[in-house]
């Protein structure tokens, strides 16, 4: 059992989540350090899109509590959680220019317009895409659109970023290249990033802990190399552990 985190950025306590008479999730318990790049990694169906959205407030939980930076946020609303999210579909409004999109939500919030325009500089200059802004997003590739859906996280100027498979979507090369500037992403930011995926390679080389799921529970909560050199069980090692 691996020390326990003192004042975690996200906490999730027996967190159960049940569609009908189905456990989706079962008394779940995680905790998330300040900063760290926690990867939610495990076979389709285990439950990783179902925690993520919990953890945003998308949907309501049977049991358990969610803190997040310390303040019990289980009942509050998605938008007051402090929480950015990126999904896999990158979910951009098509009739909006790249810089409607990034700024809509804040202009919904009341964010004041010159603060909107400087953290839209800040969040097209970290992510290049600068020379998209005045584009729609039909007119920009997979990988345009993706970074444009991490901009409008990143414009948010929260804490906590949750990230749903956002690179499924793009061909074997794009998703190498957006790994590696997702990981140098949070080099700069620094911030907590929550990170689901299938793939094992995206697991190993972006998460400081990988919690292996299977059914609803975390099979294993260790640093990548840990997993690799010692999986607790068959089913980690099958998934992600070393041949030997
Ligand atoms: P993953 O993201 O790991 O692929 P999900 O969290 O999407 O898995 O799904 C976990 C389980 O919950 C699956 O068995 C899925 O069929 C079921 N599930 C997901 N969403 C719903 C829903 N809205 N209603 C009923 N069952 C659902
Ligand atoms: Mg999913």
């Amino acid at each position: 059992m691996a020390a326990a985190i003192a004042n975690p950025s996200v906490s999730i306590q027996d967190l159960s989540l049940n569609f009908g008479v189905m456990s989706v999730l079962k008394t779940l318990n995680l905790d998330v350090a300040e900063g760290e790049f926690i990867v939610l990694l495990g076979p389709s169906g285990c439950g990783k899109s179902t925690l993520l959205n919990c953890i945003a407030g998308l949907l309501d939980i049977s049991e358990g509590r969610i803190f997040i930076k310390g303040k019990n946020v289980t009942w509050e609303e998605p938008k007051d959680r402090g929480i950015g999210m990126v999904f896999q579909s990158y979910a951009l409004y098509p009739q909006m220019t790249v810089e409607k999109n990034l700024s809509f939500g804040l202009r919904v919030a009341g964010v004041p317009k010159d603060e909107i325009a400087k953290r839209i500089a800040r969040a097209a200059e970290i992510l290049q895409i600068e020379p998209l802004l005045q584009r729609k997003p039909s007119a920009l590739s997979g990988g345009q659109r993706q970074r444009v859906a991490i901009g409008r996280a990143l414009v948010r100027d929260v804490d906590v970023f949750l990230f749903d498979e956002p690179l499924s979507n793009l061909d074997a090369k794009l998703r190498s290249e957006l790994r590696v500037e997702i990981k140098l992403l949070h080099r700069r930011l620094q911030n907590t990033m929550i990170y689901v995926t299938h793939d094992q390679i995206e697991a190993m080389t972006l998460a400081d802990r990988i919690a292996v799921m299977k059914g609803g529970v975390i099979q294993q909560l260790d640093a990548p190399q840990t997993i690799y050199n010692r999986p607790v069980n068959r089913f980690v090692a099958g998934f992600l552990g070393s041949p030997a």
